[in-house]
Order: structure tokens, then C-alpha cells, then sequence
């Protein structure tokens, strides 16, 4: 990594890992939820509301202008993180759940007609399932689901059989939250796409773990947030390819979005304005380019190692516990470790970790479809980030080692 040499040196970007909870040093494995944030960001943030706040895109005054050069630069550099090919293919979104709204509503409008077919996974979140059987109610259109098997791999010989002439879009997502598994996106957007059906990806869990290049992936929509990517809550992004965005109607009406509005009638503006309408959160659109400037510094092959040997760590001594089953075991997945016990419930052993200052999360992880398949009501979840480290793993390990003799 540029001028930091370890993890331990990286720790020191985060004010709150120096935080303690409940007279512990916190350890914080709930980073699938959000992660923390870099100092970077907190400051970039607070110059803003020290410095330029105004509102964007409409003033002449000098504060308007700085703020909106910084919003759009912000954009500038989203696009270039991600290799997108323009920058209008860059919308704000409020987050991961609304980018994906913003593209099932377009399609419910416009695409969407009886009898055809959406195709998800069984391991998305809520956010993306939901939506699609929103737009699947108000067209009716069904909506059809690939199972995964028991490691929670995603069973890509079925998904092939499960495309046909009606199917108008495959949502599937990139990195699961509750299983950690990586999908074979790659291969999924090729073969839709010799059917020329479009995919989008649900990238919410995969960019806090790796680079992602929209040109590699060639999907036809990305959506993720930026929170889990060490940027502040309330903002997101939706890539979309021109094509596909020029296509879709817009998705609420406001200020912004418009070209002209009389009372009989009103031209939209130009991408990427015609999806955003109204002001946005202006300070966090900001926050997250100065997200991925903190993310441009990093050493992406040395985060990889890190987090695949924090990752094997926890789960070879988590395995050395009696009573443990881990949920999610694919060969290729990210840093997230969910387990249940026989004879502990979930949200007992994560009362008791945060007692002893380990964060982790429990419960179904807005996944109870997945929760269904494995047949538990939830699961406690660690979560890993790039700045955790084996010492955290032993603390965790001795905690859920302690909360389970306490339960017992
Ligand atoms: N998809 C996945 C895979 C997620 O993990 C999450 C967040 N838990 C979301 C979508 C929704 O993200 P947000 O709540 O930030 O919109």
C-alpha cells in the first residue's frame, strides 16, 4: 500500500477502530453491514459544510459553483474507479436498494409485459428481490429463481436452462452478504447476453473487496453503495450502459431532471440529470470521491492476501468449536464467516460478543429466502475488512468461545 506498509498502519485512517465498547478495544467484524470510515472522508465532508455548502447545478455564486465542480468531480473519479466509458453512465443513487429500484421501475414501465420472465438467485437480499416482484406485480411478469447448492454456490448449469425468449433481465449479485460467495458474474453476463438479455449486478458486497471494471464485467447495470465501501451512508451509485439509460424513462420527477416543464408538457434532461431528481446528498456524493481516493491508494493484490488469510484463520479455528456450522462455504468467496450453533441462538451469541466488544451481525441479513433453503432463522455473521487482523480474529474466536459457555 502507498506510504503504509500493513494493516496495522492502515488502522490508524479509522478513528472509530480506536474507539472502545463496553471497556474493550472494539472489534468491529460487521463491516457486510457498513464498514468505517476513513479520516480522509470525515474531513472531506466537514470542509464541505465548512467551505462550499450550497446547493448544486443551479447557482452563479461562487459557493454553488465550487460544490458543484466538487459533486461532479466526485463523478469524474467514480467513472474512472470503475472503468465505466462515460461519465453520464454514472447516476447517484441513494444507495445500493435504490439503484436497483430506479432500474425495475424503468423496466416495469417500459420492458416489462404478462408472461415474461426476470431471473434472480436464490441468495440475493431482499433489495434485490423485492423490487423485481414489484415490477413483476404491476406487469405480470413472473419471476423466476436459481437455486444454489449446499456450499452456496450458485448453480450456474441451472441458470443457463433457466433463460428463454421471456426472460427480460437477469439481476443477480455480484458478492453474497450472508454466504460470502463470489458468482461467476462474468460468465453469467456473456451467456445472457448471446440472448441478448440484459444483466445487472448487485455490487453492494463486492466493492468493499475488490476493484470492479465495468469494461471487464461488460454488465449492463452495476448498483452499489458507499457505505460498505469506507464512504459515508446515503449516497450510491447505479453504472448503467448509455444505451440502456437512454432507454429507461426516468425514474421520479423533480427538479434537475427536467429540460423544459410547462403545464401540458415536460422534456427530461440529458443523462445522467434525468435520474436525479431533486437535491442529492450533496456533502456525502463529495465524501465518496475522496471514498475512492482513499481506494486508489490501495494495494489491491496485498488486500486480497489479507483478507483470503484472515478469512481461512477464522474459519480453521472457528471450526475447532463443538456445535459450529458454518452457512456459506464455497471455495470462492469473500471475507464473511456465517455460522450458527445447535444449541446457541444467533442473537444470544451476538448480545454477548458485544458485551466483550466484538461487533458482529445476527439474523436472517435480509436474506430470509436463503435463511429458508438452509433452514435456519438466521445466522451471526463476522464480516471482514481490509484493516482487520488475525489478533481481532483470536479475540472474537476467545469471545464466542466465552458467550458459548455463558449460553450452555
Ligand atoms: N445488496 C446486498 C448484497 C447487500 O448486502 C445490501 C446491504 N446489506 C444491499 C443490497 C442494500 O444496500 P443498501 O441498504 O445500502 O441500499
Amino acid at each position: 500500500m502507498v506510504g503504509k506498509n500493513s494493516v496495522f498502519e492502515l488502522r490508524d485512517d479509522f478513528p472509530t477502530l480506536k474507539r472502545k465498547v463496553n471497556g474493550k478495544d472494539l472489534v468491529y467484524f460487521d463491516n457486510g453491514a457498513t464498514s468505517q470510515t476513513p479520516n480522509l472522508v470525515i474531513d472531506r465532508i466537514a470542509r464541505f459544510y465548512q467551505n462550499e455548502n450550497s446547493n448544486i447545478h443551479r447557482g452563479v455564486h461562487t459557493l454553488s459553483q465550487d460544490a458543484t465542480s466538487a459533486y461532479e468531480n466526485s463523478r469524474r473519479k467514480i467513472k474512472e474507479y470503475i472503468n465505466a466509458k462515460l461519465e453520464e453512465e454514472i447516476i447517484f443513487t441513494k444507495g445500493t436498494t435504490d439503484g436497483i429500484n430506479l432500474v425495475a421501475n424503468g423496466f416495469c414501465r417500459k420492458f416489462l409485459k404478462e408472461g415474461d420472465e426476470v431471473l434472480i438467485s436464490e441468495m440475493e437480499h431482499h433489495s434485490n428481490i423485492v423490487p423485481w416482484q414489484m415490477a413483476c406485480e404491476y406487469s405480470g411478469a413472473n419471476l423466476k429463481v436459481c437455486p444454489i447448492d449446499d456450499r452456496g454456490d450458485l448453480d450456474i448449469k441451472l441458470f443457463k436452462t433457466l433463460l428463454s425468449e421471456k426472460t427480460k433481465l437477469v439481476a443477480i449479485t455480484h458478492v453474497s452478504n450472508t454466504l460470502g460467495t463470489i458468482n461467476p458474474v462474468r460468465e453469467i453476463v456473456d451467456y445472457s447476453h448471446k440472448f441478448n438479455i440484459p444483466v445487472l449486478l448487485d455490487g453492494a458486497q463486492s466493492v468493499p473487496h475488490m476493484k470492479v471494471d465495468m469494461q471487464d464485467l461488460n454488465c449492463d447495470f452495476y448498483a452499489f453503495g458507499a457505505h460498505k465501501m469506507f464512504g459515508p451512508t446515503g449516497i450510491g451509485i447505479l453504472y448503467g450502459k448509455k444505451d440502456w439509460l437512454e432507454k429507461l424513462p426516468p425514474y421520479q420527477g423533480g427538479g434537475d431532471m427536467i429540460k423544459s416543464v410547462t403545464f401540458e408538457k415536460t422534456t427530461y434532461n440529458e443523462l445522467p440529470h434525468k435520474f436525479e431528481a431533486g437535491t442529492p446528498n450533496i456533502a456525502a456524493g463529495i465524501g465518496l470521491g475522496a471514498a475512492v481516493d482513499y481506494l486508489n491508494r490501495i494495494d489491491w493484490a496485498l488486500v486480497h492476501k489479507h483478507e483470503k488469510e484472515l478469512l481461512d484463520y477464522a474459519t480453521n479455528s472457528i471450526e475447532t468449536i463443538d456445535g459450529i456450522r458454518i452457512i456459506g462455504t464455497s471455495l470462492n468467496k469473500v471475507g464473511v464467516l456465517s455460522f450458527v450453533h445447535e444449541k446457541a441462538h444467533h442473537y444470544d451469541i451476538g448480545t454477548i460478543l458485544d458485551q466483550l466488544g466484538v461487533a458482529i451481525r445476527t439474523g436472517h441479513h435480509c436474506t430470509e429466502p436463503l435463511m429458508n433453503r438452509f433452514k435456519v432463522t438466521g445466522t451471526a455473521r463476522a464480516s471482514f475488512a481490509f484493516y482487520n487482523t488475525k489478533e481481532e480474529v483470536d479475540v472474537f474466536i476467545n469471545a464466542l468461545k466465552r458467550a458459548l459457555t455463558m449460553i450452555l
